[in-house]
C-alpha cells in the first residue's frame, strides 16, 4: 500500500515534469519562431524611400532578402528549397544556405555575421548584408551606421541635429540646431507633440533624449514610417507648446510652458514665441494707428489662458506683400489693420484668448501659420485677405477649404496609419468650417451693409493644414485700378469686427 502510494506519487511527478517540459518546449518554439520585436527599416534614396520590415531573433536583426533586393533592382528568378535559396538578381546569381554564413555571388564568396534563416517560408538575412554584400550588387554609394534602422543610398547628405534643454520659470525650452534647413509641420497625438521635419532624411547623432524635468520627459527622433520627425513627450498634461523656427529654418526653439505662466510672464530673452496671446497687436499701418486709441498697459486677466482660443491670421507680411491697390495700399498692411480691429473687438468680449499668426510685418509661411494655429487648439481660425473681387467695392467674401482634387480620407494601404497626413488635416473639420462660414457671411452682410455671395469652397493653401474650424475672409477690391479707400474706412472695418464677434458667439453657442 505504501509502495503503491509512493509509486503513484512518483508517476504523478513524472507526468507533471513531462507536462512542464512540454510547456517549456512550446515556449521556446514560440520564442524562436516569433520576433521579439518588429520594427521598420527605412532605405533612403535621393528622392524616395522604401520601408522594409525588420525582425529581431535571438538578438540578431534580420531583413527579408527578397524584399530587400527588389528595392534595388530586378529579381529575375527565385529558387527556394528548405535549406537553400538561389536568386538571380540583375546579372548576379546569389546562393544562400541555412546555417552557413557564406553567401555565393556568381563564383565569389562573401561572409555574413550570422547565417541566413528561412523563417516561416521567408528568407531573412542579417542586417550586415547591406554593408557586406549589397555594395557589390549595386553600383551606388551605400551609407549605413551600424545598429541603426536606416540606410542611405546614392548621393544623400542626411540632415542632423543637436538638442539642448534649458529649464525656465514655469517651463522648459528645447533648442534644436539643425545642420540643414528643415520644413516644419506639427501635430499632436495621444498627448504627444510631433514635429515633422520635411522630406530630407535625418541621421541623428542620438535619437532618444530623456530628461528629468517637470515639463518635458522625452524627445525621440523617429522615421519608422519614412517621415523624419521628432516626438516630444510632455511630463504632464495641459502644457502649452510654442515651436518657433528661425535662423534660416535651422534653429528650432520650442517652449513648453504652463498656460498661466505663458499668459502673464514677461517676454523671455531670445527668440520670441510668436503665438503668445497679445493684448494689443502692433500696428504696421499708419492709417490704422491714427484711428486707434492709445494702448493702456497690457493687463491680461489671470484666466486669459483658460479661455477658448481664436487664431486670427493676417494674410501675407514681410517680403510677401500680397495684392496692392490704386493708391499703393498693400494687402499685407490692410489685413494687419483689419485683424487689429477684430482682435480688439474679440478681446473686449472677455470671452476669448486671441492668438495672431503674426504681430508685426514679418514673413510667415503657411506651415508656420498652421503650426501656430494647431498648437493653440483654437475654436476657430480666421484668415484675412484682400484682393481683386471685381469692379464694385467694398465687397466681402467668405471661403472654406476645398481640396483641389478629390482626396480620400481612408488610411488606404499605409500599414501604420498613425498620423493624418498634414495636407489632409482640414478635411476633418470641413462641416464645422462651413457652418462658421455661413454664420460669418450673414453677419458680415448685416454689419458692413455690403451684399455678399454665399461662402465658397476653394483650395486655399493657408486653410489646408488647420486642425480647427477654419475660414478665410477676403475684402475687395484691392487691385491696381481700384479705389481702396472704402476698405480702410473705420466703419467698414468695425463692421467686420462686429460680424466676427457675433458669428463666433453663435458658432460657439451652437456647439453640442
Ligand atoms: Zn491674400
Amino acid at each position: 500500500m505504501k509502495f503503491l502510494a509512493t509509486h503513484i506519487k512518483h508517476r504523478f511527478q513524472f507526468f507533471r515534469w513531462l507536462y512542464f517540459s512540454v510547456i517549456a518546449a512550446t515556449l521556446v518554439l514560440m520564442w524562436t519562431g516569433q520576433p521579439a520585436r518588429s520594427e521598420n527599416f527605412v532605405v533612403y534614396f535621393p528622392n524616395a524611400h522604401s520601408i522594409l520590415p525588420l525582425k529581431t531573433y535571438e538578438n540578431v536583426r534580420y531583413l527579408p532578402v527578397l524584399k530587400l533586393l527588389k528595392v534595388f533592382g530586378h529579381v529575375a528568378r527565385v529558387r527556394s528549397k528548405k535549406k537553400e535559396l538561389r536568386v538571380w538578381f540583375e546579372s548576379t546569381e546569389l546562393q544562400f544556405h541555412q546555417n552557413n554564413r557564406v553567401v555565393r555571388l556568381n563564383k565569389a564568396k562573401l561572409r555574413l555575421s550570422n547565417p541566413p534563416q528561412n523563417i516561416e517560408g521567408e528568407w531573412m538575412v542579417p542586417v550586415d548584408f547591406v554593408t557586406q554584400i549589397l555594395p557589390t550588387l549595386i553600383n551606388q554609394n551605400v551609407e549605413y551606421q551600424v545598429g541603426e534602422n536606416r540606410l542611405f543610398i546614392g548621393n544623400i547628405s542626411p540632415n542632423s541635429f543637436t538638442l539642448q534643454m534649458q529649464p525656465m520659470q514655469g517651463g522648459a525650452r528645447l533648442t534644436f540646431q539643425f545642420a540643414e534647413p528643415v520644413n516644419l509641420r506639427t501635430a499632436a497625438r495621444n498627448g504627444k507633440w510631433i514635429l515633422y521635419l520635411g522630406n530630407r532624411p535625418v541621421e541623428p547623432a542620438e535619437s532618444n533624449f530623456e530628461f528629468r524635468n517637470a515639463y518635458i520627459s522625452r524627445v525621440q527622433y523617429d522615421d519608422q514610417d519614412g517621415h523624419p520627425k521628432l516626438i516630444l513627450t510632455p511630463a504632464m498634461a495641459g502644457l502649452d507648446f510654442y515651436p518657433v523656427l528661425g535662423n534660416g529654418e535651422k534653429t528650432l526653439v520650442t517652449e513648453i510652458m504652463k498656460p498661466e505662466v505663458a499668459a502673464t510672464a514677461p517676454a523671455p530673452a531670445g527668440p520670441q514665441p510668436a503665438p503668445e496671446p497679445q493684448p494689443a497687436p502692433s500696428q504696421p499701418a499708419a492709417a490704422a494707428a491714427a484711428a486707434k486709441p492709445p494702448t493702456a498697459a497690457p493687463a491680461p486677466t489671470p484666466t486669459t489662458s483658460l479661455l477658448p482660443a481664436v487664431v486670427l491670421d493676417p494674410g501675407h507680411g514681410g517680403s510677401d506683400l500680397g495684392a496692392s491697390g490704386g493708391n499703393g495700399l498693400l494687402e499685407k498692411d490692410l489685413t494687419a489693420q483689419i485683424v487689429a480691429r477684430v482682435s480688439k473687438a474679440l478681446q473686449a468680449t472677455g470671452r476669448y484668448q486671441i492668438i495672431l499668426t503674426r504681430t508685426g510685418d514679418q514673413t510667415v509661411n503657411f506651415d508656420q501659420r498652421a503650426t501656430i494655429a494647431n498648437t493653440a487648439h483654437p475654436i476657430a481660425f480666421i484668415s484675412f485677405h484682400a484682393g481683386n473681387l471685381g469692379p464694385s467695392t467694398p465687397r466681402v467674401m467668405v471661403y472654406t477649404y476645398q481640396p483641389s482634387s478629390p482626396v480620400a480620407l481612408a488610411p488606404g494601404a499605409d500599414p501604420r496609419p498613425l498620423f493624418i497626413p498634414w495636407a489632409k488635416v482640414q478635411l476633418g473639420y470641413l462641416n464645422r468650417s462651413q457652418q462658421l462660414a455661413q454664420d460669418l457671411q450673414q453677419d458680415l452682410q448685416k454689419d458692413t451693409g455690403v451684399a455678399g455671395s454665399p461662402p465658397m469652397g476653394v483650395p486655399l493653401r493657408v486653410l489646408r493644414s488647420i486642425a480647427a474650424p477654419a475660414v478665410a475672409i477676403e475684402v475687395g477690391s484691392l487691385a491696381p485700378g481700384s479705389n481702396p479707400a472704402p476698405l480702410t474706412q473705420k466703419s467698414f472695418q468695425d463692421g467686420i469686427a462686429a460680424a466676427v464677434v457675433q458669428a463666433l458667439g453663435n458658432f460657439q453657442g451652437g456647439q453640442p
